[in-house]
C-alpha cells in the first residue's frame, strides 16, 4: 500500500512537472525562422552596407523603420570617425531600439549592421578591394534580433530590452585594430540608463553549418552569462551550442565588458566564406537563425524581473 501511495504520488508529481514545463514553455513565444531569413535577405538586397555606400544609407533607414515597428523608442547615435590608416572620415550611426525603457531589469542584445568594405580573404586577388555582401557577417545577427523584437512586441516579456545595432565593426584593414569595433567603443561612452544587467552579442550566427563554441573572452569576462545561455540551449535540446571553449575574438562585446556590462559574443568563426564575395544568403540557413533565436527567447522569458 505504502508503495502504491509512493507510486501514485510520483505519478502526480510527474503530471505536475509536465504541466509546469508546458506552462513555462507556453510563456516563451515561437521564433519565426522564415521571417528571420527574409530579414537577412532584405538587408542583402540593399547590396554591401559598408560605411559611405548607398546600401549603408538605405539600410540605416530600413533598420530605423523596422525597430520603430517593434520597440517603444528608437534613436540613432550619429558620429564621425577619422581613420588615420585610410585617411578618410566616416559618418557612422549606432541604431538603438528599447522595449520598456523605464524598467531597471533589462538585457542588451546587439549585433553589427555594417559590412566589410573589402573582400580581402577572397580566393581571387582581383576581388580584394570589392565590398562584401555580409549575409552572415552582418545581416545574420541583425535579422535574429529584429525577429526577436517583433516577438517581444507581440508578447511583452517581464524585463526591458535594449536592441543595439553597431556601425563600423568591420571597417579595419587586417592588423589595424583601431579601425575595428568603432560603433561599440562609441556606444560604451554613452550607454542610455537604466544600464542593462548583461549583454549578448551576435556575430556570424547564420552559417549553414553552425556550431557556436564558448568564445574565450566571454568565458573569462562574463562566465555567468555564458552558462545561462548554454543552459537555455541544453533545456531546449539545441545542439548548435558547443560546450567547448573556443578562440577569443576581437569584437563588439569587449567595449561593453570594459564598461562593466558583462557581455558575451555568440560567434562561429569557422566559416570558409568569411570576408569573401561568397558570404551570401545561400551560405546561411533559416534553421541556424532559428536555433539562436529560440535560445535567446528562452533566456529573455525566463529572466527574473
Ligand atoms: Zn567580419
Amino acid at each position: 500500500m505504502a508503495r502504491m501511495i509512493v507510486t501514485i504520488s510520483k505519478m502526480w508529481a510527474g503530471i505536475l512537472f509536465v504541466v509546469c514545463v508546458s506552462v513555462l514553455n507556453a510563456a516563451v513565444p515561437d521564433f519565426d525562422e522564415a521571417h528571420a531569413f527574409f530579414l537577412l535577405e532584405a538587408q542583402c538586397a540593399l547590396g554591401p552596407r559598408n560605411p559611405g555606400s548607398w546600401g549603408h544609407d538605405r539600410c540605416l533607414e530600413f533598420l530605423k523603420r523596422e525597430l520603430g515597428y517593434w520597440t517603444d523608442t528608437v534613436f540613432v547615435q550619429p558620429f564621425s570617425y577619422y581613420s588615420f590608416d585610410r585617411k578618410e572620415t566616416l559618418e557612422l550611426s549606432n541604431i538603438i531600439g528599447r522595449i520598456a525603457p523605464e524598467k531597471n531589469a533589462r538585457i542588451l542584445l546587439c549585433a553589427h549592421w555594417d559590412t566589410r568594405p573589402t573582400a580581402d580573404q577572397d580566393p581571387e586577388p582581383k576581388n580584394h578591394n570589392t565590398p562584401i555582401l555580409g549575409a552572415n557577417d552582418g545581416a545574420s545577427g541583425v535579422a535574429i534580433l529584429l525577429e526577436i523584437a517583433r516577438r517581444c512586441a507581440l508578447k511583452p516579456p517581464g524585463i526591458g530590452l535594449d536592441f543595439v545595432f553597431f556601425d563600423g565593426e568591420d571597417y579595419g584593414r587586417e592588423g589595424v585594430l583601431d579601425d575595428y569595433v568603432i560603433g561599440s567603443k562609441h556606444f560604451a561612452n554613452d550607454i542610455p540608463a537604466p544600464v542593462p544587467r548583461f549583454g549578448i552579442l551576435l556575430d556570424m550566427v547564420g552559417d549553414r553549418d553552425l556550431k557556436i563554441p564558448k568564445e574565450q573572452a566571454s568565458y573569462t569576462l562574463a562566465r555567468d552569462v555564458v552558462e545561462k545561455v548554454w543552459r537555455a540551449a541544453r533545456d531546449l535540446g539545441i545542439q548548435t551550442f558547443d560546450p567547448t571553449v573556443g578562440r577569443g575574438v576581437y569584437d563588439d562585446h569587449l567595449a561593453l565588458n570594459e564598461e562593466g556590462i558583462p557581455t558575451i559574443d555568440l560567434i562561429d568563426f569557422d566559416y570558409p566564406p568569411w570576408h569573401t564575395l561568397h558570404d551570401i544568403p545561400s551560405a546561411c540557413s533559416a534553421k541556424s537563425l532559428d536555433d539562436v533565436g529560440r535560445v535567446l527567447l528562452q533566456v529573455i522569458y525566463t529572466e527574473k524581473p
